[in-house]
């Protein structure tokens, strides 16, 4: 028996949990959401770092964090952390160059010296000399937006269906025909691309042109560390793009930056980024390393340019994308779901949408 809807969501990560909700918000009169695992939010989305940080994913990206931030706030998603861009004596020229490509961006940064610094960081070695400070990044609760989106979803009628990888798609008059790999069967006018990493595989399937979407592994590790992080300490990253730490519950969360092609896979740490990390966190302060007490592994997915990918595909008749959300997929949701559906369902713009300009994100520009 095929099951029959007007529209498939694929992927129920934060894309495709955030998107299916705001289509039932929007009118959509029946949508199926569809993943592949048991719980939804098993890959990327249950992976990050969890901070909502204003310039992360570069000047092209800021439109969509700062229209999700007052949402997020107003919400309760969202709890004052603070950044801090540190660089060495080398990395003067990073620094200022990082200050002039946000200007007029609508992000609030400023420029410290050691001083500044030293003010949010103790314990600093000597050779930091300078850093970039944003004072609005906040930590996500992710766990809590992804239920609040699938809670929604739930409630306005949209169905959730779990263990459902999708293996087979077939084009009628009416739309598509998707099956998974149990032989359930699910029709549906349009079908929206939310497969984070396998979103090209996902496309092949239906017969569209890969948008050329890489996985890249990125690695996190907690540590125990003496003296413990303060609770009031920013998230801080590397100007030069090698490490970011912060403070979660009274350990540290530590990553490489690192950015691994990966085929699309349930991601594992690798032992090798873990001690980079280490290496490179021990340069920065003389605290000392205690235990490593977890690590984990993610997929961040992003289109050649490093921008996302929302919109009709230019040549397979309802296909939608709603893809390559990078390192950025948490904090840009609540406005990227509902441009999305504003898109999708051929709505006007409101609010939150009204400035964001859809053509960057176009699936037509490859
Ligand atoms: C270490 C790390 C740190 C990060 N930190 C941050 C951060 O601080 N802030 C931020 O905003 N972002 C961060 N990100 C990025 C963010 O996590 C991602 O952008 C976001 O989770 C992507 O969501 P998604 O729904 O596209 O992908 P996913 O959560 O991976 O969901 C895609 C889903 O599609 C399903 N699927 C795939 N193919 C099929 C199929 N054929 N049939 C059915 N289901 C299918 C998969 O099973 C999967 O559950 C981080 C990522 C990592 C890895």
């Amino acid at each position: 028996m095929t099951a029959g809807f007007d529209i498939a969501v694929v992927g129920a990560g934060i894309a495709g949990a955030s998107l299916a909700a705001e289509l039932a918000a929007q009118g959509a009169q029946s949508v199926v959401l569809i993943e592949a695992e048991d719980q939804p939010g098993y890959h990327t989305t249950g992976r990050s770092a969890a901070f909502w940080e204003e310039c992360y994913g570069g000047p092209d990206v800021v439109p969509l964090t700062l229209a999700s931030g007052p949402w997020l706030r107003d919400n309760g998603f969202l709890s004052p952390r603070g950044a801090l861009y540190i660089g060495r004596e080398d990395d003067a020229p990073a620094l200022d160059a990082f200050m002039e490509r946000f200007e007029g961006s609508g992000v609030h940064i400023e420029r410290l010296d050691r001083e500044g610094l030293t003010a949010h960081l103790s314990g600093l070695r000597p050779g930091w000399v300078g850093a970039v400070w944003e004072p609005a990044c906040a930590d996500i609760d992710v766990s809590a937006l992804h239920q609040h989106y699938l809670a929604t979803a739930r409630k306005s009628g949209v169905r959730l269906v779990t263990r459902a990888q999708i293996v087979g798609a077939e084009r009628t008059e009416a739309g598509w025909i998707l099956t998974d790999a149990h032989n359930e069967r699910f029709s549906a006018r349009v079908v929206a691309n939310a497969a984070g990493a396998w979103a090209d595989t996902f496309a092949a399937l239906v017969g569209a042109r890969p948008k050329g979407i890489q996985p890249l592994r990125r690695t996190v590790a907690q540590l125990r560390t003496d003296p413990a992080p303060p609770a009031t300490l920013p998230l801080v990253l590397d100007i030069a793009g090698r490490f970011y730490f912060k403070p979660e519950s009274g350990r540290l969360w530590l990553s490489p930056h690192d950015e691994e092609p990966s085929p699309p896979c349930d991601a594992a740490p690798e032992a090798l980024a873990v001690a980079e990390a280490i290496a490179r966190f021990e340069t920065v302060v003389d605290w000392r390393v205690a235990a490593v007490e977890r690590k984990w592994a993610g997929l961040r997915s992003f289109a050649p340019d490093r921008l996302p990918v929302y919109g009709y595909d230019p040549a397979v008749e309802g296909l939608f994308w709603f893809a390559g959300q990078g390192g950025f997929g948490i904090q840009t949701a609540p406005a990227a779901a509902r441009l999305a559906a504003q898109l999708l369902l051929d709505l006007p713009r409101d609010a939150m949408t009204a400035e964001l300009d859809a053509g960057l994100y176009d699936p037509a520009r490859f």
